[in-house]
């Protein structure tokens, strides 16, 4: 152990005996209670991960759960704009509040901080992940039954941030059939293994259309693989959610909350059904 050891396991190097997973973890703020934090994350930018993270969020908050999003998308964020949040985040010196949503979703995001929500965020890895921290170690969650964390795509910095610091139950992977989701899958097990998180299950987005006139399912990509990878991996959920123009329309108008045909509710029901039964 260091002479000047401060038991701060996440900003030293030195490899000590009580330098343990557990030890790297941050603590939330003092007055932030959160219950279960449910990490979504992609392969690749344009899937439909901050959809997904919203529509479950939504699902999560119908069901009278008392729900936050942190999206951790800081150089991309899109969360505010699909719930139609246009207000800046309060603080003061040693705190944030998150922004309330309509419904009554806690959600923080860098485009609630940023003066203007069309500002760029052009920094560098170490100040984004940064934030990220500060947004579960600085924001008062207040009483939250499930946090859900929209995280940038790919296996960066960000998402190394998240695991190793915060609390993670789980791991919600989004792919289009169209991604080369055995690949992705692959490499999303692998990480979290690594990471010693379960993976909760697997949202194959815009993975048919309906046609509008016999109501069948045509899967535009081609048949899609995600169950036999899923069974392959033991990740234990699927959801398929079809390309539906609606769901852009009131995502864009930031309406997303009144869009009452949730295709993630069922899967949230079941995640929510295994990790209780977890517990
Ligand atoms: P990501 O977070 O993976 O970059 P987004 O969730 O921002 O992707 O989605 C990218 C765009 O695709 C957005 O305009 C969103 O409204 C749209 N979109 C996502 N999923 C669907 C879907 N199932 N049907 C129609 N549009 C969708």
């Amino acid at each position: 152990m260091a002479e000047d050891c401060t038991h701060d396991c996440s900003s030293c190097g030195e490899n000590c005996p009580s330098r343990t997973a557990e030890s790297l973890k941050k603590k939330p703020h003092e007055l932030s209670s959160v219950k279960k934090v449910i990490a979504v994350v992609s392969g690749k930018g344009g899937v439909g991960k901050s959809m997904t993270s919203a529509l479950l969020s939504i699902a999560s908050q119908n069901k009278g759960y008392i729900t936050a999003l942190m999206d951790a998308d800081v150089t991309g964020p899109s969360i505010p704009r699909m719930l139609g949040i246009h207000k800046r985040a309060m603080g003061s010196d040693d705190a944030i509040l998150p922004v309330v949503s309509e419904s009554g979703i806690q959600v923080m995001s860098m485009n609630v901080l940023l003066e203007k929500e069309d500002d760029p965020v052009v920094w560098r890895g170490a100040l984004i992940s940064g934030t990220v921290l500060q947004f579960w170690t600085d924001v008062i969650w207040n009483e939250v039954d499930y946090m859900f964390v929209d995280m940038p795509p790919g296996t960066g910095d960000v998402p190394l941030t998240v695991f190793q610091s915060m609390p993670v139950d789980g791991i919600i992977i989004v792919t289009t059939p169209q991604d080369l989701v055995g690949m992705i899958v692959q490499k999303a097990v692998n990480m979290a293994e690594m990471m010693n998180i379960p993976i909760l299950g697997i949202v194959e987005n815009m993975s048919y259309i309906t046609c509008p006139d016999c109501g069948r399912k045509i899967s535009v990509f081609g048949e899609s693989c995600v169950d036999a990878l899923a069974l392959e991996h033991g990740i234990p959920v699927v959801a398929k959610v079809p390309i539906d123009s609606k769901l852009t329309q009131f995502a864009d108008s930031g309406r997303l909350e009144e869009w009452e045909n949730n295709y993630l509710s069922e899967f949230f029901d079941k995640i929510d059904e295994n990790l209780k039964k977890k517990k």
